[in-house]
């Protein structure tokens, strides 16, 4: 873990390089809500590079939805019937492994 100065605001921020260093925080679990399945929703779809994760586990920790699916040692899949894509996934990875990709119609 290592403390940095935001560029945009100025402001310190804690970079984490694994999930581990992570404070403990409540996490949502992916189930049908009243209007479906939330995957619907989605624009663009996150795509793990299998040869740029270092399986840090980030992803899934960050995860609003709670969609990512990770096992210590292995890259982690995502669970797209719950996948809203909203992309903090991809924002969060610290090797860059998460690409955005247009649904198609
Ligand atoms: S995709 Fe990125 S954040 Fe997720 S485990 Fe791989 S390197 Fe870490
Ligand atoms: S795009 Fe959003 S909902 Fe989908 S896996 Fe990434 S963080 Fe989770």
């Amino acid at each position: 873990m290592k403390k940095t100065r935001s560029k945009s605001h100025g402001r310190k921020i804690t970079v984490y390089k694994s999930w581990k260093e992570l404070p403990c925080v409540p996490v949502s679990m992916p189930s049908k809500g009243s209007i479906g399945e939330t995957g619907d929703w989605r624009t663009f779809r996150p795509e793990i590079d299998e040869k740029k994760c270092n399986k840090c586990g980030i992803c899934y920790v960050y995860c609003p939805d709670g969609v990512v699916i990770f096992k210590e040692g292995a890259v982690p899949t995502i669970d797209y019937t719950y996948c809203k894509g909203c992309g903090i996934c991809m924002v969060k990875c610290p090797k860059k492994a998460i690409e955005m990709i247009r649904e198609r119609q």
